[in-house]
């Protein structure tokens, strides 16, 4: 194949420089195995991003890599007008794995059209227009989606969704009203109920938030947050959608899904990254009731539910199980989180550790006591770990969070060879 400049200068010619890539010096990757991969000089990488949180149980993991061979053997495409096995099977064990009441879905390529078809689907079943996301979220790229982020640098001028608010996330490292928890009465989740009362003809389509933040930076709210904000939403009339693109199928360890840590049941859970391996593949699951909505009009998803994607899934969705994934998450996640406490008390760039299970965030400061971001230093460690091989993420409010999502096979003996290499980094660049 072309080599590593050839592939640059193929890109500068002839890919949209809106097609963005990390590292001053772009990597190339060319093999995956498991939790690692290779560039071209066969340099291996512990994936700790796992792609960007897509790859759940490992990159070609053999048991996904054999079911897809022979489906693509077999039937390569054809759309849902004509029926074939594995979309109504994918659908059975996803409905397994959700709280009761939730067994219809509808699957599309991608987390921002699964979240579409939700806001949609909110809409018609409420007859309400507003929706409130959570100020720091991540929802998608397409034109509604984009309207629910709420990152500047997300949001182009030209595509600005109408009838979306924001509300304040349960970010209490750096709480808007400077109150410490549970002293300050969660007035951040309380707060839904002015943005509904002030903002909205007082009744509202759905709200719609990531129990733990991903690209916001491992946001993980006190545990009565999103019982508070589901109670509020509710009672003005919508309905409440989990978005767990990032933090579902066993990566929060504790639970199948990251809503279940704070005691929630949504009325529909979107999905997509970690469900498919990696493949495109999205889904939306809701009601019987709710799902009725989509059968007002006519709505067509070409690629939505194709054998490849749903084999995919439903390989991912045994592999979990099967390799004790969520298990793994729990045990080598829970080990992780301690070793990076750790290296807190011996780092002062570090100002927070956060998340659970295999969803973690290393929020990084200039000082612990002003909370001051360290977003250059962020950007350095990305660096520098590379060239120590380990690919991690970065994100948050200032982009000054390290995001910790390896593939959920990822061992003991990799968490430490990442707290190892992420020690040396922050001594070489703020000793
Ligand atoms: N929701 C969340 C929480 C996400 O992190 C993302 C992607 N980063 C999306 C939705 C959109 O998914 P996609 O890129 O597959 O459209």
């Amino acid at each position: 194949g072309p080599s590593r400049d050839e592939v640059i200068a193929l890109r500068k010619q002839y890919v949209s420089p809106g097609v963005i890539t990390y590292y001053r010096e772009p990597l190339m990757v060319v093999e995956g195995h498991m939790q690692y991969v290779w560039d071209e000089t066969g340099k291996r990488y512990l994936d700790a991003f796992a792609g960007i949180v897509t790859v759940s149980v490992g990159h070609c993991h053999p048991k996904v890599v054999e079911k897809v061979r022979a489906q693509t053997g077999e039937l390569q495409h054809t759309t849902t007008i004509y029926l074939h096995p594995a979309l109504p099977q994918f659908a059975e064990a996803l409905a397994a794995k959700m709280p009761e009441g939730l067994s219809r879905s509808y699957f599309t390529n991608s987390g921002s059209e699964a979240n579409e078809i939700a806001i949609l689907s909110a809409r018609e079943y409420t007859g309400n227009t507003d929706v409130i996301a959570l100020r720091n979220c991540y929802h998608g790229g397409t034109a509604t989606t984009m309207g629910l982020t709420a990152h500047g640098t997300w949001k182009f001028k030209a595509n600005q969704a109408p009838g979306i608010h924001h509300t304040h996330a349960g970010y209490c490292y750096r709480c808007p009203y400077g109150l410490e928890y549970p002293s300050c009465d969660l007035k951040c989740a309380r707060d839904i109920e002015d943005v509904i009362k002030y903002q909205t003809p007082g009744e509202v389509a759905c709200f719609i938030g990531e129990p733990i933040q991903g690209v916001g930076g491992a946001v993980t709210p006190p545990k009565e947050y999103f019982q508070i904000v589901y109670d509020i939403v509710r009672r003005y009339g919508g309905i409440c959608i989990a978005d767990e693109v990032q933090g579902g199928f066993g990566r929060t360890g504790t639970h199948y899904w990251s809503h279940q840590n704070w005691d929630v049941v949504p009325d529909a859970i979107t999905m997509a990254k970690g469900i498919g391996n990696g493949i495109p593949l999205g889904a939306f699951t809701t009601t019987e009731a709710i799902s009725e909505v989509m059968t007002r009009r006519v709505h067509f998803n070409t690629y939505g539910g194709n054998p490849i994607s749903m084999t995919q899934g439903l390989a991912t969705l045994e592999v979990i199980d099967e390799d004790g994934l969520q298990q793994n998450s729990l045990e080598v996640g829970g080990h992780l989180k301690d070793r990076l406490h750790e290296l807190a008390d011996k780092h002062s760039a570090i100002g927070e550790v956060r998340g659970l299970g295999l969803m973690l965030g290393v929020e990084l400061v200039t000082n612990r006591q002003t909370r001051e971001p360290a977003t250059q230093l962020a950007a350095d460690v990305l660096e520098a770990m590379k060239l120590r091989n380990v690919l991690v993420g970065k994100g948050g409010l200032h982009g000054n969070t390290l995001r910790i999502k390896p593939p959920m096979c990822i061992t003991k003996d990799d968490a430490d060879y990442l707290v190892a290499m992420l020690d040396e980094c922050l001594r070489d660049l703020t000793g």
